[in-house]
């Protein structure tokens, strides 16, 4: 499976993650996901982890906004590039 992102390197971290109702696919190379996600999904594999502490509100926000900026939005045109 390819990276989402760039479609050139293997895809390392598969997540699905639910933000509220939606939820999302994340198929990504790790060079991509720490470029969309830097510390938040550093963050959110974290807080996956077994006994880890649960996100802080303010991490919650902010990764609900970089989770809908990063979606690809479903009334978009396709992107040629
Ligand atoms: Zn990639």
């Amino acid at each position: 499976m390819l990276c989402q992102r760039c479609g050139e390197r293997e895809a390392e971290i598969f997540q699905t993650q639910r933000v509220g109702d939606k939820l999302y696919d994340r198929d990504l190379c790790s060079a991509c996901a720490k470029l969309d996600y830097g510390v938040f999904l550093g963050a959110l594999l974290q807080s996956q982890a077994p006994g880890a502490a649960p996100l802080t509100e303010e991490d919650e926000r902010e990764l609900r906004r970089v989770l809908d900026q990063a979606a690809p939005s479903e009334d978009a045109p396709a992107r040629e590039d």
